[in-house]
């Protein structure tokens, strides 16, 4: 190594060490010093969370603050869902009621963003045909528009009928199979409980944040704070088109098999 060589390697070490030392100075002396942490600095007291009577757990009766959207009396919370002017043509009959083929999907009058819904369906004892035809329904878990547009929370008789995973009982339908089938035979009923948080859009209507759910099945996880890619498709793939609130919507699926019942609906605005 020559002479010259020597001093500029040595020069640039020097305004390095010189930098860094000048570097940590401006630390000490700019940087605040981090508080000492106490517990009540994460303590949030306000709001104080509502008071808010709990239903019965075996009947899951509705809390006290909940929206009754079927009392096993009328479907006078519903419409028809090919014209929302119509009402909900569906059978009531013994606290429940019954898809009626054919008079198409109904959906509630009241539109509703984020909330909390329980609904139980059961499949009649004597279902017959298999796979998607087999008590095919669905719970759109907001519609945004005509037919099946929406997000489709599956329903279907999946105790022993295996159809596809993403289409089957708590599927969020051809994106999101279930976490676990914890279906209930035909003749017995079956709960959901959902938990969902509708999409947000910016103004010039593209997407924002998707829509997210949490769903039990029997009180069995199922979807765990699952991100929705938007309206649930037959063929195609999912998608978002901007919307507000929404209607809730049940599904009268063209399949043959026998329809399904529903009772005990409810909700929660969140
Ligand atoms: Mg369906």
């Amino acid at each position: 190594m020559n002479i010259q060589n020597f001093f500029s390697q040595h020069t640039a070490l020097a305004f390095l060490a010189l930098g860094t030392l000048t570097y940590h100075n401006a630390m000490a002396q700019d940087a605040p010093k981090p508080p000492k942490m106490t517990p009540e600095m994460t303590e949030v007291w306000e709001p104080e969370p509502k008071v808010v009577t709990p239903g019965g757990i075996n009947n899951m009766a509705p809390p006290a603050d909940a929206i009754v959207l079927f009392d096993g009396k009328s479907l006078d919370k519903w419409a028809s869902s090919n014209d929302p002017n119509k009402p909900a043509q569906w059978t009531v009959a013994n606290g429940t009621f019954t898809v009626k083929k054919g008079t198409g999907n109904i959906q509630t009058k009241q539109a509703f963003q984020d909330y909390q819904l329980h609904l139980e369906w059961q499949v009649p004892a004597n279902i017959t045909g298999q796979g998607q035809s087999r008590g095919n329904s669905g719970l759109f878990l907001a519609s945004t528009g005509g037919g099946d547009a929406g997000y489709e929370l599956q329903i279907l008789d999946s105790y022993n009928n295996r159809t596809y995973s993403n289409g089957q009982a708590g599927s969020i339908y051809k994106q999101h199979p279930p976490l676990l089938n914890a279906m209930r035979k035909p003749g017995e009923w079956n709960s959901y409980d959902v938990i969902f948080t509708a999409p947000r859009f910016k103004e010039d209507g593209s997407l924002f944040s998707p829509a997210r759910v949490t769903v039990l099945h029997n009180g069995v996880v199922i979807q765990n704070d699952t991100e929705i890619r938007g309206t649930t498709q037959y063929i195609g793939l999912p998608g978002y088109t901007a919307h507000g609130k929404s209607p809730i919507k049940l599904q009268d699926h063209g399949d043959p098999s026998e329809p399904l019942s529903f009772r005990n609906i409810w909700i929660r605005e969140l």
